[in-house]
């Protein structure tokens, strides 16, 4: 396919007008073609109204119909076949193990949210029948179910050029919820996000859905974002970034006059706990495999494990020694843009003024490669500094010694919220991980035992969340299925005749879905 370099509002290409942007083949600083015209707030504006008039029709499609859509974007999405990996290479850095990868999850993400939509548990129908002859009142016949929230503007991520962009999990969400989608591209990666744009496209179309179901705009954040988090056709924002750009959109998003739901996902340092009597009979072990998970993809990843916390002693001294040592064999490895470089150079050249460098990967050997650091402190510094649990974006991570079990307790109380916890135990460890739980359980959306945190299971357990500022709302998860649930909102249906009833609600209960009728869940 031909990089065209437009936009995509419905099926229309559409050349933006503002400044130019280029993605950059972070491997060599090489610009790449076509360049993406940005959008304006003219685009903004066809590209709601678009959504906004399909809404309606989008939303009540058959459950089967809208579960084939989302089918049809993965088989067009691996139609692209390799053209998609080779660009998504280049403007990431990304090796092709990893994009194959993420092209797998993102389709996976879509058939799971396609079997998830057929299901139809996720309307979660509630039915209290009419009881006309209850004292001293009678009862109405009341009736439940999820209906969807209107378009979704998302924003595509950085790090997942796949499977957190066009067609990854807000997209597939949202349509999966019957939200029409406007995705704002991130910079990073124009033309891996116009050939899924074109898929997604591709599939609306062969679906026979309404034109306005998704639409792609290019542009800056600051004006295609929020005036597309303005308008007041948008109903609901997904968000994968950084800090700053997540709590300006929830700004935006609260300032209107309408004010809607942000779910940003931002900032996690995802605390690693080392338990005594595990660090004593497995360090070396251990070290292999922090050391791995902080490396992998560059430390890239939401769930980098970006602090240890452990009680200070011999066997924490050789878990260091042993994670330095490993570290110095460990190749510098590209970044995903050179932005994203140089904040990870800054952000390690200010924790190097504030805590010992325990270790460091090899040098760098081209542009915009990261080399993996390895820090430790006291807990009584991490307790007096803030600073030091910002979060460092790529293979960085804190080692915290903490005099006892106390310390251990104090630390994690002062931590914000975050992605996960994992605690690495062994039989005689788990009273203390036991005390630990209730804080831990206040701080982050996953717990994890003798595992790490980077690899996400998409899958209906899933929890992909965390209290602020690890995302911008604790209740929700962005990866697996539950993710429908941001995109969904209740509507109560009194003493309809059935006639009039959604399909889902009416008295025969044609589509076989598991109610909760009467107080007891059907079989
Ligand atoms: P970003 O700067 O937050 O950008 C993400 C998207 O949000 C882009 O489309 C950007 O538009 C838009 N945006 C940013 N600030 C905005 C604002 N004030 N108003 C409106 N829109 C705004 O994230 P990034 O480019 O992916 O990476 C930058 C940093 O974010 C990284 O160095 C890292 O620290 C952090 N990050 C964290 C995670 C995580 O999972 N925790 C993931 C990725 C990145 P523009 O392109 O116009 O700026």
């Amino acid at each position: 396919m031909t990089l065209t370099g437009t936009m995509l509002i419905g099926q229309h290409s559409i050349p933006g007008s503002r400044e130019a942007i280029r993605a950059i083949n972070p491997a060599t600083d090489i610009a790449l073609e076509p360049a993406y015209a940005g959008g304006t707030a003219e685009h903004v504006e066809q590209a709601c109204a678009l959504a906004w008039g399909a809404f309606d029709s989008y939303r009540e499609t058959p459950l089967a119909a809208r579960a084939e859509f989302l089918e049809t974007i993965a088989n067009e999405i691996e139609a692209l076949g390799d053209e998609l990996i080779e660009r998504a290479m280049a403007e990431t850095g990304l090796p092709r193990p990893r994009i194959q990868g993420e092209r797998g999850r993102t389709c996976h993400q879509l058939r799971t949210f396609a079997r998830t939509v057929r299901a139809g548990e996720w309307l979660d129908v509630r039915v209290d029948t009419a009881q006309p002859d209850r004292q001293p009142l009678p009862r109405s016949d009341l009736r439940q179910r999820q209906v969807p929230l209107g378009p979704v503007a998302v924003f595509g991520a950085s790090n997942f050029p796949l499977a957190f962009s066009v067609a990854g999990g807000d997209t597939a969400s949202a349509l999966a919820a019957g939200c029409p989608v406007i995705v704002k591209a991130h910079g990073a990666h124009p033309g891996t996000s116009e050939l899924v744009g074109r898929a997604v496209a591709k599939a609306v179309q062969q679906c026979g859905l309404p034109d306005g179901v998704f639409s792609l705009l290019y542009g800056s954040g600051r004006e295609v974002g929020i005036a597309l988090v303005c308008d007041p056709r948008i109903k609901a924002v997904g968000f994968t970034g950084s800090r700053s750009g997540g709590i300006a959109l929830c700004q935006a998003a609260q300032a209107r006059p309408e004010p809607i739901p942000v779910y940003a996902e931002m900032s996690s340092i995802n605390p690693v706990y080392l338990f005594p009597a595990a660090l004593s009979a497995r360090g070396e072990a251990l070290a292999q495999g922090f050391v791995a998970s902080l490396t992998q993809g560059a430390g890239q990843f939401c769930t980098n494990p970006g602090l240890v916390i452990a009680v200070a002693g011999q066997a924490l001294d050789h878990f260091i020694d042993s994670a330095a040592n490993l570290l110095q064999r460990s190749a510098a490895q590209v970044m995903l843009t050179p932005g994203i470089f140089k904040a990870y150079e800054d952000g390690i050249s200010v924790l190097a003024k504030q805590a010992h460098v325990a270790g460091k990967g090899l040098a760098a050997q081209g542009p915009n490669q990261g080399q993996a650091h390895l820090f430790v402190t006291h807990a009584k510094d991490f307790l007096a500094n803030h600073g030091l649990q910002a979060e460092i974006f790529g293979a960085a991570s804190l080692i915290v010694q903490c005099a006892n079990a106390d310390e251990v307790r104090q630390v994690s109380e002062h931590l914000e919220g975050q992605l996960t916890a994992t605690l690495h135990l062994d039989g005689d460890d788990l009273d203390a991980a036991r005390a630990l739980l209730p804080t831990l359980e206040r701080k982050a959306g996953r717990l994890l035992v003798n595992g790490w945190p980077t690899g996400v299971e998409v899958c209906d357990a899933m929890v992909h969340g965390g209290p602020f500022p690890a995302t911008s709302d604790s209740r929700t998860t962005s990866v697996g299925t539950a993710a429908i649930l941001r995109f969904l909102r209740p509507v109560c249906y009194q003493d309809f005749p059935d006639g009039l009833l959604p399909t889902a609600l009416q008295h025969g209960n044609p589509l076989l879905l598991r109610r909760l009728l009467d107080g007891q869940r059907e079989a």
